[in-house]
C-alpha cells in the first residue's frame, strides 16, 4: 500500500463508466486487467461494439449505389455518422470531412495530393521533433520527390516546443508546417494555436494530426485555425481502420484526387474522366461503412459523458501517477510538459523498457514500451525507448496504485 491517498473521486464517476467497455473486464494472466495503453488504442463500448453488429446484421449493403432498402439504410446511417462526427470537430460542413482509414491515411491524402500540387523544389515543409513517423516519412517521401527541404523544429528538454527556435525557422519558403495536437510518446500538449499565429504570418499551410487530440478534449477546427485535422477512430473509442480528414472547403475542392477508382468520379471516358464533389472526390472505392458507423456512435457516447469532468478525471490520474512516482523513487519521468495529455512517459533506472513491460504484463497491467512510433524524439533524449503508461477517463486511482505496485514487484524481480 501507498503513503498516498487516492484523491477523492470528482465528479466523474470512472467506476460506473467502465462497466459500459467490456474488454476492461477480464483477467489477464491470473490477475484482473489493467489497461493503460489508451494513447495505441482505446478499448470500446458497448454502444460501438452493438452499432457495428447491428449494421452487419440488419443493414449491411454497398453506400450510394444500389436501388434497394438496405442499401438506402446503409447511406443514411453512413452519412448520418460524417454529420455527426462534422458537427463534433465543428467543421463548418460535411463536405470538408473526408473518411479515411486513419491519422495516417489522412496525412498522407494531404502529401500526395494537397503537397504534390503545391510544394515545390526549394520550399520547406516543418515538421516538429516530437512527431509520431505518421506525420514525418510522408513529408519526407514528398520533399525527396520535389527537392523540397523538411526543416524540424526541436523540443526542448521538457519535451516542449522550442517556440524560439520556431522564430528563426520560419521564413516564406515554409509552405506547410505539420505538427501534432499532443504527443503520443511524452503527452506533450503543444500550443497549437500559436504556431499556427506564426506559421499564418508568413504564408504557411497548418495541419494539425490530431491522433491525440479528439479523445481528451472538445476539438474546434474553425476556432483553432489550421487547414487540415487529421485523426482516427481507434484511439476515441470507435473501431479500427477508419478515421477522417478534416480540411479547409477551399482547399479540398483546388486540390486534385488521392486515389482513382469507384465513388470519386463524376463520369469515366478514354476521352477524360470528371470527379465528383467533395467529399467523395477523395473516398475512392467501397469505404469502411461499419467503421464509419462504429465511429458515429462513438461520438454519440463520448456526448453523453460531461467530457469536462472526464477531462479532469484524466488530468487527476496523471497528477496522482507523477505524485505516486515521486513517492516510489528510481523512476525518470521523460520530458516534463507543463500542459499534457493523460500519458506517463518514464524509464525504470537501470532497466530496459522492454523488460519492464514484460513484468508488467506478467502482472495483468497493460503499458506500452518502445520508441512509441517517435525515433526521432527518443534520438533526442539518448534513450531507446520508455515505458509509456497512458490513461483513460475509464482508468481509476485503483489502477494507478496497481501500476505501482506491479513496478515495485518488477523491480525485485529484476535487481
Ligand atoms: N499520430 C499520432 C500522434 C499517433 O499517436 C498515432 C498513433 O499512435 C498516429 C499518428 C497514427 O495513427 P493511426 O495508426 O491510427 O493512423
Amino acid at each position: 500500500m501507498s503513503a498516498l491517498q487516492q484523491p477523492q473521486l470528482n465528479r466523474f464517476d470512472a467506476e460506473a463508466v467502465r462497466r459500459d467497455f467490456p474488454a476492461l473486464d477480464q483477467i489477464v494472466n491470473d490477475n484482473a486487467l489493467v489497461y493503460l495503453d489508451n494513447a495505441a488504442t482505446t478499448q470500446k463500448p458497448d454502444a460501438v461494439i452493438d452499432a457495428v453488429g447491428d449494421y452487419y446484421r440488419n443493414d449491411n449493403a454497398n453506400v450510394h449505389r444500389a436501388a434497394h432498402a438496405l442499401s438506402g439504410r446503409a447511406t443514411a446511417a453512413f452519412e448520418a455518422a460524417r454529420s455527426k462526427l462534422a458537427r463534433f470537430i465543428n467543421s463548418a460542413g460535411t463536405e470538408e470531412l473526408i473518411w479515411t482509414r486513419g491519422t495516417t491515411e489522412a496525412i498522407n491524402l494531404v502529401a500526395g495530393s494537397w503537397g504534390r500540387a503545391n510544394i515545390a523544389a526549394g520550399d520547406k515543409v516543418l515538421v516538429t521533433e516530437l512527431e509520431h513517423h505518421s506525420n514525418i516519412v510522408p513529408w519526407q517521401l514528398l520533399a525527396q520527390e520535389k527537392g523540397a527541404q523538411l526543416v524540424v523544429l526541436p523540443v526542448t528538454d521538457r519535451g516542449e516546443l522550442d517556440l524560439d527556435a520556431l522564430e528563426t525557422l520560419l521564413d516564406e519558403r515554409v509552405k506547410l508546417v505539420a505538427l501534432s495536437h499532443a504527443s503520443n510518446a511524452l503527452g506533450t500538449l503543444n500550443p497549437v494555436e500559436a504556431v499556427i499565429a506564426k506559421a499564418r504570418s508568413v504564408g504557411a499551410k497548418v495541419l494539425v494530426d490530431g491522433a491525440q487530440g479528439a479523445a481528451h478534449w472538445p476539438v474546434d477546427v474553425q476556432a483553432l485555425g489550421c487547414d487540415f485535422y487529421a485523426f482516427s477512430g481507434h484511439k476515441m473509442f470507435g473501431p479500427t481502420g477508419i478515421g477522417a480528414l478534416w480540411g479547409r472547403r477551399d482547399l479540398l475542392d483546388a486540390m486534385p484526387p488521392y486515389q482513382g477508382g469507384g465513388e470519386m468520379i463524376e463520369r469515366v471516358s478514354f476521352s477524360g474522366t470528371t470527379f465528383n464533389s467533395l467529399p467523395y472526390k477523395f473516398e475512392a472505392g467501397t469505404p469502411n461503412i461499419a467503421g464509419a458507423i462504429g465511429l458515429g456512435a462513438a461520438v454519440d457516447y463520448i456526448e453523453s459523458l460531461d467530457r469536462s469532468a472526464a477531462a479532469q478525471h484524466e488530468a487527476a490520474l496523471l497528477d496522482y501517477a507523477l505524485q505516486r512516482a515521486a513517492d516510489c523513487g528510481g523512476l525518470t519521468r521523460v520530458g516534463a510538459p507543463q500542459r499534457a495529455a493523460s500519458i506517463y512517459s518514464f524509464l525504470v533506472d537501470g532497466a530496459h523498457p522492454g523488460d519492464v513491460g514484460m513484468l508488467l504484463d506478467q502482472q495483468g497491467v497493460a503499458v506500452r514500451t518502445g520508441h512509441h512510433c517517435a525515433q526521432p524524439l527518443m534520438e533526442r533524449f539518448a534513450i531507446p525507448g520508455t515505458v509509456r503508461a497512458s490513461f483513460s477517463f475509464y482508468n481509476t486511482f485503483a489502477d494507478v496504485d496497481r501500476l505501482f505496485a506491479a513496478l515495485e514487484k518488477a523491480r525485485r524481480l529484476l535487481f
